[in-house]
């Protein structure tokens, strides 16, 4: 190889280094035992709200999910933030999606029977849904906007501190318990959901299509009224 052709190489080079440097730094020369520690994810700050308002405050825009394009209003959870007690249902229903609040509909009358049933008034307890935002034409909530959602939840449940859940149908029961078992297989029992004691019963709009089934909702609620009388005493 020529004396020159040595030179044009060195000096391609050169320049080729340079450019690099240019667009990278020093980082150019660093290896991987150099590099930056990797840092843990930040916490998102809804996940530090010391109270239900301030939740509901953190999560009411969200967009986690394509129900945050189609909802009309949020619907976070109403009742009492220290109740011992909270009803979960599915999802929020057209009136709840245009009011913005949990089971005011039809359904929602027949729920605050329900709850008066056992001496309680709908503003001593705590009601919700696991999705925040209404599925379009009611359908049934996705697995992956469930999954999405499920960690709002999880927050209002740890604020709250309830002794007890009622969840309201099939769906969010076995959501919750991550079962295929039917309603009939989940109702009449006590579970434990990360240590509180969680009942199954039917969803107040399944009563409304389903009359038959009020005699085993109203089983349902007297074992959990017998539960919550005993715990209290
Ligand atoms: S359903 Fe839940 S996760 Fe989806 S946009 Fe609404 S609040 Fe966010």
């Amino acid at each position: 190889m020529q004396k020159n052709d040595v030179n044009d190489i060195l000096s391609k080079a050169e320049r080729y280094l340079r450019q690099q440097e240019e667009l990278f730094g020093d980082s150019l020369y660093r290896g991987k035992a150099d590099a930056p520690a990797a840092r843990p994810a930040k916490a998102e700050s809804w996940m530090g709200a010391g109270t239900l308002a301030a939740l509901n405050e953190e999560i009411c825009t969200c967009m986690k999910c394509p129900l945050g394009e189609t909802r009309t209003k949020f619907v976070f959870g109403v009742g009492n933030p220290t109740s011992r007690v909270v009803f979960i249902g599915e999802a929020p229903g057209a009136d709840e999606d245009a009011q913005g609040e949990p089971f005011v509909g039809r359904a929602g009358q027949l729920l605050n029977k329900i709850i008066e049933a056992v001496g309680l008034k709908r503003e001593e307890v705590y009601i919700c849904n696991i999705l925040k935002c209404r599925p379009p034409n009611n359908r049934a909530p996705l697995p992956e906007e469930s999954a999405s959602c499920t960690p709002y939840l999880m927050k209002q449940l740890d604020l709250i501190k309830p002794e007890f859940i009622i969840c309201l149908g099939r769906t969010a029961a076995q959501w919750l318990l991550q079962t295929t078992d039917s309603l009939s297989v989940m109702r009449a029992k006590v579970h434990d959901y990360r240590g509180t004691k969680l009942i199954v019963t039917y969803h107040p709009a399944a009563l409304l299509r389903n009359p038959e089934w009020k005699r085993p909702v109203w089983e349902d609620m007297k074992m959990f009224k017998k539960l919550f009388d005993e715990a209290k005493a």
